[in-house]
């Protein structure tokens, strides 16, 4: 049998659920189990059953996300599970190694191909913050797979969807969330198709308003470099790279970003990569598909009015 962890954000399931489900059911051939824990929106559990998801555990009693508890109420409602996929997302990742403890199972993270399973269990694995693959073969019975988010083609595999419920009773309160700030009304970065985004050439955060021009004329969302949030120009939600997020949009859009090694760590598995940078010699021309050598401030406006244009 096959499970997913069922991350959702108030009720909702992400579209990085909807990839581990599709996976699940590809590698399986149907009959997915997935758990979340609360109860999703009315509408959100048939979006599973699209990818082959027959039966949703809603696992009540836990409040914040704390890995230990999230990770406990998965491995003790998919005991029979033997391949168990989650959607390599910051909780992902947190209850993956738990899950994998719990469950003395083999764990792949950063996955980014279905398995090869001619011989044995092989399965494709992005390595050094994304500048490699590595091959890796999964010898255990039981198997915690973390998918990358936008590596797996959709593939609706429609059934119909059994609701059970649980509860949780007295868990450890080990997390206490003291206040949340929400990206309100945005694309998350990880799920974006387009990535506009920025870096120290932008010159202050006065002049990001072309960035949001254009992330939102192409139906994306924006992001940055480090040092640009670390000004504070940019939320910190916003960063990418070795030490922020992690992204694989179709189309990354980077503008006055030098491209050094770290800040590449989290972008060159984009699909399509451009760079607008004004010094032709910038390191992030070598990871780009398509270049322009100029200035933000004049390319910029040329690029929104094309866009536009384009979208009209
Ligand atoms: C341990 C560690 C972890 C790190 N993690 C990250 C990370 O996760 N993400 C990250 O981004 N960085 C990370 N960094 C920092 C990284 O090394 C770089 O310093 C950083 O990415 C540089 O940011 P930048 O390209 O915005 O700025 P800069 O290096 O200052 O580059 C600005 C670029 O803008 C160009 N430019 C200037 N003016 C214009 C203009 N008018 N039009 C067009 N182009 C212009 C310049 O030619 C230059 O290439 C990390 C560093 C360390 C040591």
């Amino acid at each position: 049998m096959t499970g997913i962890y069922a991350e959702n954000s108030e009720g909702v399931f992400k579209k990085a659920v909807l990839e581990a489900a599709s996976y699940a059911s590809q590698i399986s051939g149907g009959n997915v189990t997935a758990v979340c824990v609360g109860m999703p929106k009315d509408g959100e559990a048939e979006k599973l059953a699209k990818y082959g998801v027959n039966k949703l555990i809603v696992v009540e009693g836990l409040n914040a996300f704390d890995a230990l508890n999230y990770g406990r109420a998965v491995a003790a409602n998919l005991q029979n599970v033997k391949n168990l996929i989650i959607a390599n997302t910051y909780e992902g990742k947190a209850i993956a190694p738990r899950i994998a403890v719990l469950q003395a199972a083999s764990l792949a993270t950063n996955v980014v191909e279905l398995p090869n399973t001619t011989n044995g269990f092989s399965i494709k694995r992005g390595v050094f913050s994304g500048k490699g693959f590595a091959h890796v073969q999964l010898s255990r019975e039981n198997k915690v797979i973390a998918i990358t988010p936008n590596s797996i083609e959709l593939k609706e595999n429609p059934v119909s969807i059994n609701i059970e419920k649980t509860t949780v009773s007295s868990p450890e309160n080990l997390t206490q969330i003291t206040g949340i700030n929400k990206a309100a009304g945005k694309i998350p970065l990880t799920e974006a198709e387009v990535v506009v985004s920025a870096g120290r050439g932008m010159k202050g955060p006065e002049n990001w308003g072309m960035v949001e021009e254009l992330a939102q004329i192409l139906g994306g969302a924006t992001a940055c470099s480090k040092p640009v949030s670390d000004m504070d120009w940019r939320p910190h939600s916003e960063h990418v790279g070795q030490t922020g997020i992690t992204i694989k949009p179709n189309l990354y859009i980077a503008i006055g970003i030098s491209g050094a090694i770290q800040h590449l760590a989290g972008v060159s598995s984009s699909k399509v990569i451009v760079v607008i940078n004004k010094d032709p010699e910038a390191p992030f021309f070598k990871a780009a598909d398509y270049g322009i050598v100029g200035d933000a401030f004049e390319v910029l406006p040329q690029l929104i009015a094309a866009a536009k244009a384009a979208k009209n």
